[in-house]
């Protein structure tokens, strides 16, 4: 679809909220990489969202979800179709509670941190490991994000999905597939919102181990640098980023890409990178790891977009 019959679906002015053409998805991406999105679209509330996404459905414009972008990588040509942000839709609620544990609601705009910061002053436990992972409940969710042992799929209950139809439904944990930085929602779903139970505990002993977790990250990852978390999944029973050190990739360069000196596994935006040059870093790192371990790297951050811009 060409920019101006996109303009021209937006012109209807069915969508309330906030819209922009041709957004360099840089702005929104934790690696500062990516070319633009024909449509970036920040739908107020979810009758905006229903709107916008009846609205794009009809005119066949795919839909790219986007969370805190901590995970992905956008190709240089940008997004194809529109990119809708769940940042309006930030919301935590305490909805059921008893003596030993409660129930929240939480909208899946709402950033990760926020909901590990609220059960940490509120003394509750089960989210303690992901302290630190940037990004928004959808993202960690989609992903099934964790790290020391805890997986956000273990304290959900269940999640609000509207699919392609516009149809909204609420599914328990149980009948979706989560795996290893995975989870079955289709990349056709939006995630709107998630019910987790979290256990009641001592606040200090909360505040222990989300301090504990934080401080080992600081510790060992790059987190001040542009970056999109760890490039590779761990293969079983091995670090990727052990391999890739020993495979002799540290501080390898392409363009602005460089494999940390810090965390092997995480590649950082030295100044002004582009998509193409991680992609070829990824590929030579996979190589140099294959050649020397035999292990074939499987890829934890997504990929997304397309190689040039159209008309
Ligand atoms: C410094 C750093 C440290 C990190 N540490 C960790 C770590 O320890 N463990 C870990 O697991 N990850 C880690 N990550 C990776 C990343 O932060 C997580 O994967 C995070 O959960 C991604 O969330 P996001 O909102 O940024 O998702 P995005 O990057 O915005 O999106 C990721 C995917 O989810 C989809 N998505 C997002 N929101 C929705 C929605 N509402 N509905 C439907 N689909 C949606 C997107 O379409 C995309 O396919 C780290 C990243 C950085 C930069």
């Amino acid at each position: 679809m060409k920019s101006q019959e996109l303009k021209e679906i937006f012109a209807e002015g069915i969508f309330d909220g906030e819209v922009r053409f041709m957004e360099p998805m840089r702005n929104h991406t934790s690696l500062r990489i990516g070319g633009p999105a024909d449509i970036f679209a920040i739908p107020r509330d979810l009758l905006s969202l229903i709107n916008l996404h009846m609205h794009l459905t009809r005119n066949h414009v795919p839909i790219f979800p986007l969370g805190g972008g901590t995970n992905i990588l956008v190709k240089d040509g940008g997004i194809e179709g529109a990119v809708i942000s769940f940042r309006s839709f930030k919301n935590i609620e305490a909805i059921k509670e008893d003596a030993g544990h409660v129930n929240i609601s939480v909208s899946a705009g709402t950033l990760l941190q926020s909901l590990v910061h609220y059960a940490k002053e509120n003394g509750y436990s089960g989210m303690e490991g992901l302290a630190g992972i940037p990004g928004t409940v959808g993202g960690a969710i989609c992903g099934n994000a964790g790290a020391f042992g805890y997986e956000i799929k273990d304290v959900l209950i269940s999640v609000e999905i509207m699919d392609i139809e516009g149809k909204i439904e609420r599914f328990k944990k149980e009948g979706i597939e989560f795996g290893y930085r995975s989870s079955g929602i289709l990349p056709s779903e939006l995630l709107l919102s998630a019910e987790i139970k979290l256990k009641k505990d001592r606040k200090e002993d909360v505040l222990s181990r989300v301090e504990n977790f934080l401080r080992i990250k600081r510790e060992k990852q790059p987190i001040w640098e542009p970056s999109a978390g760890c490039v590779f999944k761990n293969p079983s029973g091995l670090a990727a980023g052990k391999l890739i050190d020993e495979a002799g990739c540290k501080g390898m360069k392409i363009g602005d890409v460089e494999v940390s000196n810090v965390h092997a596994n995480f590649f950082t935006n030295k100044g002004n990178a582009d998509a193409s040059d991680f992609i070829r870093l990824m590929e030579e790192v996979s190589h140099r790891v294959k050649e020397k371990f035999g292990v074939i790297l499987e890829l934890e951050i997504k990929i997304v977009g397309r190689d040039f811009v159209n008309g």
